[in-house]
């Protein structure tokens, strides 16, 4: 059997009170690499024990002890950097060159987390009356809890701690249960880099691990990524505990052509918008909208593409043009959903479920649907996976109408050579992050990652000030210090 994985409290390895497990595998084979523990409330507790602890001093951390650890966690994060990469591709499945992206996106807050003493920096104003000055510090919270999911398993879990741990705060990370791989090295490496233990835990685990942290009195916050029915649940009970609470959920992104766009460009940001990372990003582009004779032409180039793309096992192969799906019922769900899009009318012009691999991988292949009904459920649905569905709206009005219409908010994205067409698209769409000619427009660290409506749950996202704010609170001091007040002393 696959070694059995331990959780990480105190800066010890210590192993789950539970004996429930879950398998993580290689999507590329199906080999099993490890047994993730389903930790339980009892194992909750003793990690938020720890972080406590831990809390009392590294909340008093020097600016400059602080600054330090994270230069020298950014550096081993640059010496490991291939060594992350391939760990990664392993348990999650990506591509090669999909992995380095994923850890230099994590790396990129590490970067923003070691301006911390300028990012950190309260304000003053001096004789606010006679004698008086006035200035704020911003404090950390206490213990921090950051729930992550699959598909980013670098990324998004450095979405939260090194932000969190700047700050001052300690953090419990739970990362998902089928890539927790990854997020043990991070914690290694950050330990090496000389966090003290007990700043950075991890507890693996599911459901169970996940609504006690939400509920423990001892966590002052909670971050979590992942569905939108998971993120709303972890939204209202973490709330209902009193704690702070940023959820980031699903998405159904669209890529708008107008006919305008530049044919070349176009096709490559689709590309790896709908297929990079085999589609398991919320920030795919899963609706592509052909608006007049556009429709045509990008169907066409789209098919073409798709033909020339290659579907390896990732471990094995760096060439390898896209990964398999994460598990056997992501691509059994995948395989339904494009059974039943066809079954509604949709035309399959590239059929994913044919010419696959012959492997035991979950492999699903590079899918475009054509005429596919905006009502359709292929059209209103995260499938999370590399379908692309094409549809053709009359307008540019009429598109916008439909984007606004999915209840999700994430991403959205024009390719238009006129000016003006961008710009009625960006101030129309209701989405959080817009892209024009731009595939992801997924933002950098130092901007906040801000999802709308059923793609966020809460008031400050992730990353960039944002991210600062919600991992510290403010205290402010008014302190009098004049002449009176000093002739006074003493009763
Ligand atoms: P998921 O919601 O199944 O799991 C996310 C986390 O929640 C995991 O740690 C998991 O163990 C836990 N969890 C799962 N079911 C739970 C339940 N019923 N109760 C409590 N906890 C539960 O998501 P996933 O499949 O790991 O990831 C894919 C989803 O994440 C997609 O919907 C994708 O759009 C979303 N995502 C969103 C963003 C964003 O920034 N908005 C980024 C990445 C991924």
């Amino acid at each position: 059997m696959a070694a059995l994985l331990s959780n990480l409290i105190g800066g010890e390895r210590i192993d789950s009170s539970s004996t429930a497990s879950s398998p993580v595998r290689n999507p590329s084979t199906g080999e099993i690499l490890a047994e993730t523990p389903l930790s339980n409330a009892a194992d909750v507790d003793q990690a938020v024990e720890a972080a406590r602890e831990a809390f009392s001093s590294w909340s008093q951390s020097t600016a400059a002890r602080r600054t330090e650890i994270l230069f020298r966690y950014k550096e081993l994060l640059e010496a490991h950097f291939e060594e992350l990469a391939r760990l990664l591709v392993r348990e999650n499945g990506k591509t090669f060159p999909e992995a380095q992206g994923d850890v230099r996106r994590g790396i990129e807050v590490v970067e923003f987390a070691c301006g911390r003493n300028h990012l950190l920096k309260g304000e003053s104003l001096p004789q606010l009356a006679e004698g008086m000055d006035g200035v704020t510090s911003l404090e950390p919270l206490g213990v921090c809890a950051g729930i992550t999911p699959f598909n980013f398993p670098a990324m998004v879990p450095m979405w939260m701690y090194p932000l969190a741990i700047a700050c001052g705060n300690t953090f419990i990370l739970k990362p998902s249960e089928k890539v927790p791989l990854t997020a043990i090295r991070l914690a290694e490496l950050f330990t090496e880099a000389g966090l003290p233990g007990g700043v950075l835990n991890i507890v693996h685990g599911g459901r169970e691990v996940v609504d006690a942290l939400c509920v423990h009195p001892g966590i002052a916050a909670v971050s979590f990524v992942g569905s939108s029915p998971v993120a709303k649940h972890v939204h209202t009970l973490a709330s209902a505990h009193g704690k702070r609470v940023q959820a980031a959920g699903g998405a159904k992104n669209v890529l708008l052509v107008m006919p305008d766009a530049a044919p070349d460009s176009t096709l490559r940001a689709i590309m790896g918008a709908a297929y990079g990372c085999a589609g398991q990003r919320c920030m795919a582009g899963s609706v592509v909208m052909g608006v007049g004779e556009a429709a045509d032409g990008v169907r066409d180039k789209i098919a073409g593409a798709i033909d020339g793309m290659k579907l390896l096992a990732t471990h094995e192969h760096d060439e390898s043009d896209m990964g398999p799906v994460i598990d056997a019922s992501a691509r059994d769900r995948l395989f339904a959903a494009i059974g039943d899009a066809a079954e509604e009318g949709a035309a399959l012009v590239r059929d994913g479920r044919e010419n696959l691999p012959g492997s035991d991988g979950y492999f699903v292949g590079p899918t475009l649907l054509d005429n596919v009904g905006m009502d359709m459920k292929i059209s209103r649905s995260e499938l999370f996976g590399p379908v692309l569905s094409l549809t053709r709206p009359g307008s540019l009005d009429e598109a916008i109408e439909w984007i606004n219409s999915t209840g999700y908010g994430n991403g959205a994205v024009i390719f238009t050579g006129s000016g003006a067409a961008a710009r009625q698209f960006s101030r129309g769409v209701n989405c959080g992050m817009i892209g024009v000619n731009v595939g992801i427009p997924a933002p950098m660290s130092i901007f906040a990652f801000s999802g709308w409506n059923d793609s966020f749950y809460g008031d400050l996202h992730v990353q960039g000030m944002e991210g600062i704010k919600f991992y510290t609170r403010q205290k402010v001091v008014f302190s009098r210090w004049d002449d009176a007040y000093a002739r006074h002393q003493g009763w």
